[in-house]
């Protein structure tokens, strides 16, 4: 059994698995796919201290960090159910897609998220040549440049406000009648006079030409018809998913299906730690999840000296 046995090999994964092998602890690590959301990023230009990095990049650095350490990696696992331990301080199980078992006395989950697709044609094609998902991430790349949001929920209008102020020009394109963000939030959109807010709007297409972005086509869903933006950009803010279907009746999730976490990365299982995109941590970044692995690393130490078994 592994003191420390951490699901999920993204940034928050690595980072946990590195803190906890440097107690001395034997430490495992399973992910579906090592570097989680990493391996599809174009540029990283807000990792602090590297001013610029690249996804797979970061993906090997990450990987050859935690091989300087005695972890055992085991890549392309996926698990499909966590059996908590019977008593405080006894063994949690994993149970992995193929049949193995896992057993730990200390669980860090770290299985991270995915952003919700449009499912339009242009989407998968112009993705990273246009199409961006991540405002904090890509903004900067469209200086001066007309871009779209879809999606008038918090985390759209936020991103287009957020986008106002770096971009030429923003329209932000709503399916239903009205957006649903907050009041506080909608109120300052609307005052930006570099925004034109779209309602009752269904995207169809991402056009483009030269392999990049050039457009948008949605329907007016009152009138039926059919109209093209000219832009350079579309951020989809449709939703971020947590990973965390497996975990479903077992773990405390919040309404949107985030491992629930406090500021020490407990979860609602003594001894099962959790870290990154997957929870409740506000903003979903590379950095913050590191150091959320880091933290949720520190605690099962904690939690091992304070229940060791004899
Ligand atoms: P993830 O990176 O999502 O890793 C999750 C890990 O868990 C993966 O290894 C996955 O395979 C594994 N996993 C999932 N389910 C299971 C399972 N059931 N069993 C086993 N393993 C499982 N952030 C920035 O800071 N800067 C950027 O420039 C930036 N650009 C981005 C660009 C794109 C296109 C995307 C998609 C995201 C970007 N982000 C950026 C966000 C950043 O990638 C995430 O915040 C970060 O990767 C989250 O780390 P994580 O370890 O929590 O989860």
């Amino acid at each position: 059994a592994f003191e420390v046995l951490v699901i999920g090999g993204g940034p928050a994964g690595s980072a946990a698995a590195i803190y906890a092998a440097r107690k001395g602890i034997s430490t495992g690590i399973a992910a579906e796919r090592f570097g989680g959301q990493v391996g599809d990023t174009m540029s990283i230009e807000n990792l602090i201290s590297v001013p610029y990095t690249e996804g797979p990049k970061l993906v090997a650095a990450m990987e050859q960090h935690v091989n300087e350490y005695d972890v055992d990696i085991m890549n392309m696992q996926r698990a499909e159910k966590l059996i908590p331990a019977a008593q405080a301080g006894g063994l949690h199980e994993v149970q992995l897609a193929n049949g193995a078992s896992l057993k730990a006395r200390t669980v860090v989950l770290s299985t991270g998220a995915r952003w919700r697709q449009l499912g339009v044609p242009g989407e998968d094609e112009y993705r990273n040549k246009g199409v961006a998902y991540c405002p904090h991430c890509d903004g900067p790349l469209f200086k001066g440049k007309r871009v779209a949001v879809i999606g008038g929920g918090n985390s759209g209008v936020e991103a287009a406000i957020d986008l106002a102020g770096l971009v030429g020009h923003v329209t932000l394109v709503e399916f239903g009648a009205e957006m649903r963000a907050d009041e506080v939030l909608q109120k300052k959109l609307r005052s930006l006079k570099n925004v034109d807010i779209i309602t009752s709007g269904q995207t169809t297409e991402i056009t483009g030409e030269n392999g990049r972005v050039n457009g948008l086509t949605y329907t007016d869903r009152n009138t039926g018809e059919s109209h093209h933006v000219a832009l350079e950009g579309v951020f989809v803010q449709i939703g971020l998913v947590p990973n965390t279907e497996w975990l479903k009746g077992d773990i405390e999730l919040s309404q949107h299906g985030e491992i629930v976490i406090n500021d020490r990365n407990e979860t609602s299982i003594p001894g099962v730690f959790a870290a990154g995109d997957a929870t409740t941590v506000p903003y979903k970044q590379i950095v913050i999840s590191m150091g959320e692995g880091s933290k949720a690393a520190l605690s099962a130490f904690d939690f091992l000296i304070r229940n060791s078994a004899e």
